[in-house]
């Protein structure tokens, strides 16, 4: 019997699961997926963002204050790459005007440090690639980027390494409740718990209705992208906002903390939860939204697009509750925008919303809070690589030439706590084919090791999720997919 179990594996599962592994009770992670972070939180615009945006006395606009608050910390102890850029909002004209004072006025409610209301000249000071239509701008200097899927690994692996036991490959098909505990099934068998939180993202909703009906609607919302070549990464220095609309916080330019530009997204209600694809219409509209705020974008070094999916609901606010049928249940739903900047909060408030309904956080005296990211080799210094390829040869070569990545990186996620089990696993974990050849050069080489590593034929490596061979099998009746 598990005193916690946590549906969903994407951040902010994970990093509920760091909060508790914080404490001396016994925790599990159920994730339906072969891999952590493989939904919303591998496809969104990476923004911490600064929290001006929510209505005041939302759970948004104080989690999103707080989770911005608590990442500098977080990202430092957990060796993820996060760096406090700022960003602006911009004006285009007299009418946009009161709509930034509007944001100035909320931010400062909300507790936003430092905001200020800038001119177009003074905004084109910081960036001089904005557009010479720009009349005004809110900077906002505690906003942030942050690698997502980096975050949510980081998080669930330190859990792991204090002792939360993660199923992946796991999905929760079904829930009673008995005696007083949670029975959920899975393809793995049943597992119970005293306490359930509900972090399933889009599905949050379907995977409440397992145990009741559930008082909110997931209504799902596409954003599409650009990734732009290392090329353009400093087009611009900050996040680049324009002023958001019923639709969500707008089309946006921003650099990366792996060095690329990102632009997007768009918002576009989808009635199929799985659909990432990418439409010309959607792209067309953020290509030319963009360029209002950027006009010399040069969207031609374009290396990918993708798309995300919103988990809005019905509540416009975050659904953080227990159930009242059900107080040992804890929904953490509704988690869109910005869900990915107030996890480390929402994960404190729900251990609260626990321990309220009697679950005991008693400290563990031995809870290591830090994490040691394997060395990334393109960022060592000449000496520094000289020494790890005397230790270890294999970070001597290298497999992705885009992003330097080494075959030491590739086997260390292939064997870290939460190792990686597919070619875009590894590509979460150290970057492999995350550069300008988007793995048509390494793909092979990565598979060759995961093959290696995890002593599997080729044909068993998986590109993704559960079915996506690459490579087909020759069989004695003809070709198989795998
Ligand atoms: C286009 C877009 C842009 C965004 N930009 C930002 C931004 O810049 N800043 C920001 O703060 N936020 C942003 N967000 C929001 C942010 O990405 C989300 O709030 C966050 O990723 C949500 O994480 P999650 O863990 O709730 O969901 P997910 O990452 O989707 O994780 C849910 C997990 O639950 C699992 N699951 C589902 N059903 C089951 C089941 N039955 N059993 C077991 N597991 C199950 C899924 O497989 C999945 O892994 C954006 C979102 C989108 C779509």
């Amino acid at each position: 019997m598990y005193d916690v179990i946590i549906i969903g594996c994407g951040v902010i599962g994970a990093a509920a699961a760091r909060r508790l592994a914080r404490c001396r009770g016994k925790v599990a992670v159920l994730e339906a997926q072969n891999d952590v972070a493989n939904g919303t939180t591998k496809a969104n615009s990476a923004i911490v963002h600064a929290g001006y945006d929510p209505e005041p006395g939302t759970l948004m606009a104080r989690l999103n204050v707080e989770g911005n608050r608590q990442m500098g910390d977080l990202c430092a102890e957990l060796d993820v790459p996060f760096r406090r850029t700022g960003s602006l909002v911009l004006a285009f004209g007299a009418d946009q005007q009161p709509r930034l004072e509007e944001l100035y006025r909320r931010g400062t409610a909300n507790g936003v440090p430092g905001l200020r209301l800038l001119t177009g000249e003074e905004a084109r000071e910081l960036e001089p690639n904005l557009s010479q239509a720009v009349t005004g701008a809110l900077l906002a200097p505690s906003a942030g980027i942050v690698d997502p899927w980096g975050l949510a690994l980081a998080l669930i692996e330190n859990a792991v390494t204090n002792g939360v036991e993660l199923f992946r490959g796991c999905p929760v098909t079904a829930v009673r409740e008995e005696d007083g505990y949670f029975v959920l099934t899975t393809p793995k068998g049943e597992f119970t718990a005293r306490y359930v939180i509900n972090a399933a993202g889009v599905d949050a909703d379907k995977v409440r209705a397992l145990l009741e009906t559930p008082d909110f609607t997931v209504h799902p919302s596409r954003g599409e992208y650009y990734l732009l070549d290392k090329s353009e990464g400093k087009t611009v220095s900050r996040v680049i906002f324009q002023c958001p609309g019923p639709e969500g916080k707008g089309v946006l330019v921003a650099p990366t903390v792996h060095g690329n530009l990102l632009v997007g997204p768009n918002a576009e209600a989808v009635t199929d939860r799985r659909d990432l694809g990418n439409t010309a219409d959607a792209l067309d509209f953020v290509r030319r939204r963009a360029m209002q705020s950027v006009p010399g974008l040069n969207l031609r070094q374009n290396i990918r697009n993708f798309s995300g999916i919103r988990a809005n609901t019905d509540r416009g606010d975050f659904v953080i509750e227990t159930s009242k049928a059900h107080p040992h249940w804890l929904d953490l739903a509704g988690i869109c925008s910005p869900g990915l900047s107030s996890a480390p909060a929402i994960a404190d408030y729900a251990a609260e919303l626990l321990a309220a309904e009697g679950l005991s956080l008693e400290e563990k005296p031995d809870f290591n809070p830090r994490r040691q990211a394997v060395p990334r080799f393109r960022e060592l210094n000449a000496r520094q690589r000289a020494e790890l390829i005397r230790k270890d040869p294999r970070f001597g070569r290298v497999i992705c030439r885009c992003e330097t990545v080494t075959e030491g990186e590739i086997v260390a996620a292939l064997h870290s706590p939460v190792p990686a089990c597919t070619i875009n696993g590894v590509k979460r974990r150290c970057n492999a084919g995350m550069g300008r050849c988007q793995g048509g050069f390494c793909g092979p080489r990565v598979q060759e090791i995961i093959a290696r590593e995890l002593n599997i034929p080729m044909t068993d490596v998986l590109m993704d999720q559960d079915g996506t061979w690459v490579l087909a099998r020759e069989t004695k009746t003809g070709k198989e997919a795998r």
